[in-house]
């Protein structure tokens, strides 16, 4: 049977993109695949971005990640649930792709392109971002990533890892794919400044537990299309990310009443932003309502990413054990 894997950063509050770009399509996974199902709140990699990494904040983001994810219908007793730092083996793993993999393959990704032109001084970590990545999957032998299209690229470059090492020391690890959920590729900042992303910080995103009140004044400034000036204006839902956002909240009859009502001029933005409140709301009330839940009782989200580390290291050791044989480590 096929492993599932995925992770997802604790660099802060998730987001509408996270949770139709990856966070739902866990628990459809975890349901088919059980325990072949491994998902991780990836905390080492959190430090490779300065902007997003504060040590005072990182426990309390990894704690609210995997309660966000449970809140969302991610069950630790059917599926792999743990942190990436309480699975030693990550690391190592890590540093022993590190040492195959060509400067100039890492230098080629765009996520650190991007990231990296932001910062003064940038980490030699976020250059090994994607190596940790592969790590993290090859580690369980998985094949199947569910992830968002920004995540394409590190997968490809999972499987020229995986194709390295297999060529090198022998057939070991699988060629892992990328599942993508179709209808939530890239969703976009509420900001309508690209990709809607934690680490570009709350202006840029619609949080999963964020209050309808914080999301409303966030969605009433949001822009639309520039060339709709007055409300008499024809639109163009085709570059509004209002709409975008229509597509993964509202009913099927509400959306083409938007789609055909902004090209005639029948919705004004703010009536159309109602409207997609509305089905955001709907969709939310019930993943806020179980986070409330789960809020009053921290120590069941603490215990089962303790049982789930275990059962990730069970799997681990073995993979480890058979890799440091393979790469020829003196063995006692
Ligand atoms: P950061 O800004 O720190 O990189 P992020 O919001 O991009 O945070 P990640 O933890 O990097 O979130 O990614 C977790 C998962 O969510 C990945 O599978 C990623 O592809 C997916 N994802 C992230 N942002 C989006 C988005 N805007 N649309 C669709 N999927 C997304
Ligand atoms: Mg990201």
């Amino acid at each position: 049977m096929s492993t599932v894997f995925s992770g997802i950063q604790p660099t802060g509050e998730p987001h509408i993109g996270n949770l139709f770009g990856a966070m739902f399509n866990y628990v459809k996974l975890g349901e088919q695949y059980g325990k072949n199902a491994i998902y991780c709140i990836v905390d080492l990699h959190a430090p490779t971005n300065p902007l997003a990494y504060d040590k005072s904040t990182l426990a309390r983001l990894t704690y609210e990640m995997a309660l966000a994810n449970m809140a969302v219908g991610l069950d630790p007793e059917k599926v792999i649930f743990f942190v990436q730092s309480h699975v030693r083996e990550h690391s190592e793993l890590s540093w022993l792709f590190t040492v195959q993999t060509p400067v100039g393959e890492l230098e080629r990704m765009t996520q650190y392109k991007d990231k990296a032109g932001k910062l003064e001084s940038v980490p030699a970590g976020l250059l090994m971002y994607p190596v940790l990545m592969a790590a993290d999957i090859l580690l369980y032998k998985a094949d199947t990533v569910p992830v968002g299209e920004d995540q394409l690229q590190h997968i490809e470059l999972t499987r020229e890892i995986a194709r390295r090492f297999n060529h090198t020391f022998g057939e070991t690890f699988p060629e892992p794919r990328a599942v993508l959920t179709q209808e939530a590729l890239r969703v976009p900042g509420v900001d309508g400044n690209g990709k809607m992303g934690k680490s570009k910080g709350p202006g840029s995103t619609i949080g999963i537990l964020e209050d309808f009140g914080s999301i409303w004044q966030k969605l009433r400034v949001a822009p639309t299309d520039p060339a709709r000036v007055r409300r008499t204006d024809p639109g163009n839902p085709d570059i509004c990310l209002i709409f975008d956002y229509h597509k993964l909240f509202s009913d099927l009859p509400t959306i083409q009443m938007v789609d055909v009502e902004c090209r005639r001029a029948g919705i004004g933005c703010i009536d159309c932003k109602k409207a997609l409140l509305t089905g955001i709301e709907r969709t939310l009330t019930p993943i806020q309502a179980r986070a409330a839940e789960l809020q009053q009782r921290p120590q069941q989200v603490y215990d089962a990413l303790a049982h789930g580390a275990d059962q990730a290291r069970a799997i681990a050791q073995p993979v480890m054990e058979e890799v440091r044989e393979k790469m020829g480590f003196l063995k006692l």
